[in-house]
């Protein structure tokens, strides 16, 4: 018999296994609104004029080296500096330690295994329900006990839990730790108000919580970079210190050029130093230094005033379109078609997604009869919809709930 006879077979993942459905429909009607990636109105895949500016200059000078383990030290301090702002006390003190990291995914995957090896206090990190998928299985793997806060509850209203998100991390187990979406909540569009992140601030301190911010969209929800960074700066100010996953794949559409940063504040330059060798440590043996391509990029356009301008307002460009779109199905649904319900949300929510409200079994017959593809929590990916489509898939949704 195989070594492997006993192997048994696993689901598909929720989200890409998706595409895959997709893949396979061959009707021209089809829509795929399951995966996260940015479509343009033609629905194709976008690639950032500033990205392809970036490569034009750097073409002819790309040699094929090894980064260093941490990666590309321009990137990585570019990265840090976007995220924290260009005026950050710790950035000037050098007192955030900061590696390139294959992707969002890879920033979370080191600061699990990070957190796993050196955080003092409980290894436990409670996540939202709902959140991104991977979140479970990515610190599960990593060594981390996951627990849940409420954040959404489906048939309540459309908007945040915020009663049951403050009433859970008031009873968290003191000093573990918490997942906090920066930005564009993935799957719900819905994000606490600034005045909720300060009073969340405050539960983080009473319970001695450690903040681990999960920064994919950073640009993506209101369409401006500083705006969308509001939540992980205000903990900083308060003197908190956090952790912070970075991911370039959405606003700079570099989705397979993996390009992260993960990054811990520390309280000394000493001490950033003691914490930057032991991510070395980490990545050394996972996979020794990360991709070089698509950190150039972001670097070439991070460090060039004109065209970092040129790359923020093309990242507006992308979240107007979105907000654009939302509107647009919100009238159909609401206006034109007197769709029974309320779709206030799709509206209100921010960012790539939409969590529709459609169950299951709605999302299921939308795949079968009307070759409409999306996750089946009813999350949409508002990027997937334009004015060519847009009509078809409202009547679609239409039908689906009446
Ligand atoms: N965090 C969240 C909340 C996400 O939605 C995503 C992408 N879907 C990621 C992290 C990581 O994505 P990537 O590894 O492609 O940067």
């Amino acid at each position: 018999a195989s070594t492997w006879a006993g192997v048994p077979a696993g689901p598909p993942d929720p989200i890409l296994g998706v595409t895959e459905a997709f893949k396979a429909n061959t009707s021209p009607k089809k829509i795929n609104l399951g995966v996260g990636a940015y479509r343009d109105e033609a629905g194709k895949p976008y690639i950032l004029p500033s990205v392809k500016k970036a490569e034009e200059l750097l073409a002819g000078k790309n040699d094929k080296e090894y980064l260093p383990i941490t990666g590309l030290s321009d990137f990585t301090s570019l990265a840090a500096k976007l995220a924290y702002g260009a005026d950050s006390a710790l950035l000037k003190d050098g007192r955030i330690a900061v590696t390139q990291s294959i992707s969002g995914t890879g920033a979370l995957r080191i600061g699990g295994a990070f957190f796993e090896r050196h955080y003092p206090g409980p290894k436990v990190i409670y996540l939202p329900t709902p959140t991104w998928g991977n979140h479970i299985p990515i610190f599960r793997d990593s060594g981390i006990e996951v627990r849940r806060y409420r954040y959404f509850t489906p048939g309540e209203g459309v908007g945040l839990d915020w009663k049951g998100a403050v009433e859970d991390l008031k009873n968290a187990q003191e000093g573990a730790i918490v997942l906090l979406h920066a930005c564009a909540h993935n799957p719900t569009g819905i994000d606490p108000t600034q005045e909720q992140w300060k009073e969340l601030s405050e539960v983080v301190k009473s319970k001695k919580l450690f903040p681990f911010f999960d920064m994919a969209y950073q640009g993506f929800a209101s369409g401006d970079t500083t705006r969308d960074a509001f939540a992980p700066r205000y903990f900083v100010e308060q003197g908190h210190q956090i952790a912070l996953c970075q991911s370039f794949a959405k606003n700079m559409g570099l989705y397979g050029e993996r390009v992260g940063a993960f990054s811990l504040t520390t309280e000394s330059k000493e001490e950033k130093a003691r914490v930057d060798s032991q991510l070395k440590i980490i990545i050394r043996p996972l996979y020794s230094n990360p991709p070089v391509h698509g950190a150039r990029i972001a670097a070439t356009i991070l460090n060039d005033p004109k065209l970092n301008a040129q790359w923020e307002s093309e990242v507006k460009g992308m979240a107007e379109r979105i907000i654009e779109m939302r509107s647009v199905l919100y009238e159909k649904l609401t206006n034109e078609l007197k769709t029974p319900g309320d779709w206030s949300h799709i509206k209100s929510q921010i960012g790539m997604f939409s969590f529709t409200g459609l169950s299951p079994a709605q999302t299921k017959a939308l795949a079968e009869k009307a070759h409409i593809y999306m996750t089946a929590d009813g999350r949409i990916s508002m990027a997937g919809l334009n004015s060519h489509n847009v009509g078809y898939f409202a009547e679609s949704v239409d039908k689906a709930v009446r």
